[in-house]
Order: structure tokens, then sequence, then C-alpha cells
């Protein structure tokens, strides 16, 4: 359906090694054949499931995949690029810095060749605005959390805007939230924007402590927040009361199976309630998904009309982390794309 590919959309939360499409993997392959990896090793096909413990085996291999500067710059380049043929119009792209000691290639680096694919980038033609999330593996443990952090500190001042926030991400039965607070605290009060992992799991039993001490600005996920899945009420109020916007993965949640079906997952809890929710990807390679994919996915599952789905794609913009001028602006390109007639 054209509808969903033309629509304006804005992606939130896309991990850069979980959104290598299938052109770019078989390049990727094909460039080091002696780890032998094939193609099926890396993402979940339709109707294909995988358990979450699994889905984190799958990065552990395209991290194979993406070992040098070279690799970083090429994938970033090709996610971009892809994203903005799919309709996107502003993306917030979130990665890991990496460090591979046999490549030489250090988190600095790392994260500078992100940057410079986003300025190669807006030296091409395309229709797309986009900003870096600097990601924690929560499974490293808070020195390197604070390390991270730091990184992330001074590209926000010498990117000229580009580093605007930190993610929290990684397996979320590793480690415990609490042992962060203090690196992402630091990141908060420095001026980057957090966008966290939270409750994706059930029982994980740190939402509380990172509701409440920090907020977040905004909910990755949040699978197990809402009391019908056993959350806890009063945590639900207080992402309400924060109207802290929840970043929302249909495709990724189910062929993860941390949610048991479409129809079962936890967008119509919120969206009902009018809470801020955007949809997003995740990791579109791994998932074999898009953005429009996804919009129309949420659309025949929860019966959105056109003009509902439009709304829903603009409201994103506002839990955006781009600066007041930028969302005005993504506005004002959002009236001028809107149909006469839906
Ligand atoms: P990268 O940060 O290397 O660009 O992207 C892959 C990484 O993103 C994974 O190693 C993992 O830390 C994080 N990631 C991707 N998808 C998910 C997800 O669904 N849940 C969590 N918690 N982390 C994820």
């Amino acid at each position: 359906d054209p509808f969903y590919r033309q629509l304006p959309k804005v992606e939130l939360h896309a991990h850069l090694n979980g959104s290598i499409s299938v052109t770019t993997m078989e390049e990727l392959i094909s460039r080091k054949p002696h780890l032998n990896i094939q193609h099926s090793m890396t993402a979940i096909r339709k109707g294909q499931r995988r358990t979450l413990d699994e889905c984190f085996q799958v990065f552990k291999v395209i991290h194979q995949l993406t070992d040098t500067e070279e690799d970083i710059l090429m994938v970033a380049k090709a996610v971009i690029r892809e994203f903005a043929a799919d309709g996107v119009k502003y993306l917030e792209l979130r990665s890991t810095p990496r460090e591979e000691t046999h490549t030489g290639l250090t988190k600095r680096r790392y994260v500078e060749m992100v940057i410079e694919a986003i300025r190669q980038c807006e030296q091409e033609d395309l229709d797309i605005t986009v900003r870096f999330l600097v990601a924690v593996d929560r499974r490293n443990g808070p020195e390197a959390a604070m390390e991270t952090v730091k990184l992330a500190e001074d590209f926000m001042v010498s990117s000229d805007g580009v580093v605007v926030g930190l993610d929290l991400s990684g397996d979320p039965t590793v480690g415990h939230g609490k042992d962060l607070l203090p690196a992402l605290q630091k990141a908060k009060n420095t001026g980057l924007r957090l966008a966290l992992h939270l409750s994706e799991v059930q029982s994980q039993k740190e939402e509380s402590e990172l509701l409440l001490g920090l907020p977040p600005d905004r909910i990755g996920h949040g699978t197990f927040l809402h009391p019908e899945v056993g959350g806890s009420k009063s945590l639900v109020d207080k992402v309400r009361e924060r109207n802290i916007p929840l970043e929302l993965c249909l495709t990724s949640n189910v062929k993860g199976q941390t949610v048991a079906s479409y129809d079962k997952h936890h967008f119509s809890y919120w969206y009902q309630l009018g809470h801020p929710c955007v949809l997003c990807t995740d990791d579109k390679g791994v998932f074999s998904t898009e953005l429009s994919q996804e919009y129309h996915l949420a659309a025949s599952t929860f019966g959105l009309s056109q003009e509902a789905v439009w709304a829903l794609s603009e409201r994103a913009i506002n839990c955006s982390f781009a600066p007041d001028h930028l969302k005005a602006q993504l506005h004002q390109r959002w009236a001028s794309l809107r149909p006469q007639v839906f």
C-alpha cells in the first residue's frame, strides 16, 4: 500500500547494527568469507520467531561483520539511505560504540564514523534529517557505561548538534539498572536526552529506580509496565503524569516473543489512553521490517483510519529530541504533504 510508504514518518528507535538490510549484509558477508556466516544467521524472516536471548546471539554474529571503521561508515550510510527511501523524514539512529582490538577500531572512532556517515548523507540529495543517540550496552557494566557517557558528552559539544542523547540497551536479563544510575544521571545533567529500554521483560524490578530516579525522556518498549501484564499501577501513573513517550516496536516484540501476538501488543493500551506513543522498527534488518510496514501493521491490527495514522506519525515529531526550530520545520513538512482528503 503506497499510503504507508508516502506517509512522512519519524523513526526514533533504530539500532544501527540491527538495521542492516539484506543487500548490505550480503556485501559484508562477501567481504569476510572466512567467517562463514550465512544470511539466515543475521535475520528473522516472516513467520519465524526467536527468543529474546537468541536475538542477542544474532547481534554477536552481526558485530563480527562490522568490526572496522569502513564497515561502520558503510552500514550507517546504507541504513540512512534506506530509511529515507521508506519515507522517514527524521531519524534518531542509535548505536553502541565498540572497541575491536584486532582491527584497531576504538569507541571514539566508532562515534566519529557514524557522525561522518550522517555528514556524508547530508551532502546527498536525501530528504531526511538524522541525529545520533550514543548507546550504552548494560551488559558491559557501570564503568563502561560511565566511559560511554563521557564520550557522548564530548560529542554532544563537538558534533554541532548531531549527538542529542543516550540510549540504554543490551540484554535486559543481564545486570541491574540501579548500578547504571550514576552514569545516566550524569548524562542527563549535562543535557543529553535519555531514551531507555525499560520493562522489556517481566519482573525486571528496576523500573521504579529508573523512572523515579531520573526520569528518562523516552521509554523503549515498556512491554511489562502496564497493569494488565502484572505491572504496577503507580508506575503507569508516573509515566502518564510525566507524559513520557513510549517507543513501540510491534514486529520486534512479536518476533522476539515478549508479546504473544500483534493484537495483544501494548500499543492498544497506551494509544487508547491518548498517551504519546511512537511506532518504531527497533532492528529493521534483524526483524525483516520497515517503518512503513509497522504503520500498516498497526493500522490493520487496531483498525486505525488513514487520518488517525497521519496524526500518529505527526505526533511523533513532538517525542523526538530535535530542537524546537527543527520540530516546527517538520510540522510544516507534514502540513505541506497532508492529503486534501483521506
Ligand atoms: P548496535 O548498538 O551495535 O548498533 O546495535 C545492536 C545492539 O543494540 C545490540 O547488541 C543490543 O545491545 C541493542 N539492541 C538491539 N535490539 C535490541 C532490543 O530489542 N532490546 C535491547 N535491550 N537491546 C537491543
